[in-house]
């Protein structure tokens, strides 16, 4: 109808395997869309990790999460794509030559095939049962850490055993004003060598770990000055307050699939169940790459998404350019690719 944006692939989710999506597509003369949930580009790279170094990125010896991203959005920019950032993808309708997409912003668009690389699912931390915590977030609360500087000479509180809770103990200790990390026992899911390294400085007095847990949050107009906490303290159970100005809980997130579950697709334990030849569902011309599709031998890799990416956009050909035929091309000697590519 009119005010729907009009497409020739939508691709839901831009983490890295969507991004790359677009550069496959698009050297084959189909033009994406991309809606996120989330504000900016990078999927997990960018959420999770994005200071944390990648060591199996093809020719890439090593690359953070946010420098892959940055390098996927570079490698992709010829083809001119269009982001819908901040608003979930939530019905998906078969019309007559396509489909049609809306998201909770209201946005309508019409595409000819829909590729779901929607990763984790919607991807939300889990938010620690505190009261009034909604207030403190984004300003001194954070569930990831976006920008290091924005942690700098604080007093931070990190709560959880897992890996982003240690990692981010070993790489903020340094430059904070003091780091006390907060874990429910003294056995960590986190890597055994991370745990060792947290244990070392708390000996060498550089910081402090705390067996407990976080019961309250004091502050006011959204910055923290302390949290209060009940666990042990001088071989005792104690409640007592810690001066605070950022907390970093990682209780995990939660992995739901969300309106992609309802689209009436073939699903295997939560995820896409997908050919190995064009990585497309159960749904004709609703394709699924990345971590949220599932095939013998599928593992979850950025490099295994690459690949989707290329096997999927030659059966997508077919379905938006009908009548050309597909001739395949190196991009090192095409030189059409090398026009579309921009560099001819
Ligand atoms: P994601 O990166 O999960 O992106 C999916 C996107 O879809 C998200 O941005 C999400 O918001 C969006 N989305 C979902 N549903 C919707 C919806 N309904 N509407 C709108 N948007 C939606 N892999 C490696 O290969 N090498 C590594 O060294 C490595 N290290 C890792 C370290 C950590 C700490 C973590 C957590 C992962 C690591 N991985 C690594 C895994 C890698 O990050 C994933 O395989 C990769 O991010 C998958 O990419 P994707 O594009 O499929 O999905």
């Amino acid at each position: 109808g009119s005010g729907a944006v009009k497409t020739d692939a939508l691709i839901i989710g831009a983490g890295p395997v969507g991004l790359f999506a677009v550069f496959e597509l698009g050297l084959l003369d189909i033009k994406a869309h991309l809606v996120d949930i989330l504000d900016r580009p990078g999927g997990q790279c960018t959420e999770l990790y994005p200071e944390k170094p990648i060591y199996d990125i093809p020719a890439l010896p090593v690359v953070t999460g946010q420098e892959l991203t940055d390098r996927l959005m570079e490698q992709i920019k010829p083809f001119e794509p269009e982001f819908h950032l901040s608003q979930r993808a939530e019905t998906l309708r078969r019309t007559d030559d396509g489909f049609v997409v809306t998201t909770d912003a209201g946005t309508v668009i019409e595409t000819k095939v829909v590729i779901i690389a929607a990763g984790g699912g919607s991807f939300t931390p889990k938010r620690p049962p505190l009261p009034g915590i909604e207030d403190f977030e984004g300003k001194s609360v954070f569930y990831s850490v976006r920008r290091m500087e924005d942690f700098r000479d604080e007093d931070i509180v990190i709560v959880g055993g897992g890996d982003s809770a240690l990692d981010w103990t070993l790489n903020l200790q340094p430059i904070a004003k003091k780091v006390t990390l907060i874990h429910r026992r003294d056995k960590f899911r986190a890597a055994p060598d991370s745990v060792n390294k947290m244990f070392q400085l708390v000996e060498e007095g550089k910081m402090d770990f705390t067996i407990g847990q976080v019961t309250g949050l004091k502050g006011a107009d959204g910055q923290l000055e302390a949290v209060t906490v009940k666990g042990q303290r001088d071989g005792e159970t104690a409640t007592f307050d810690l001066p605070a100005s950022r907390l970093l809980p990682f209780f995990g997130l939660t992995m739901k699939l969300g309106p992609v579950e309802e689209w009436g697709l073939e699903l295997k334990d939560n995820l896409i169940v997908v050919d190995t030849e064009k990585f497309e569902s159960s749904q004709q011309g609703v394709f699924a790459i990345g971590d949220i599709n599932t095939y013998p031998g599928k593992l979850k890799l950025i490099l295994s998404g690459f690949h989707e990416a290329a096997l999927m956009a030659q059966q997508a050909h077919r379905y938006v350019h009908p009548d050309k035929k597909l001739v395949f091309q190196y991009t090192t000697s095409s030189t059409s690719l090398q026009q579309k590519l921009g560099v001819r």
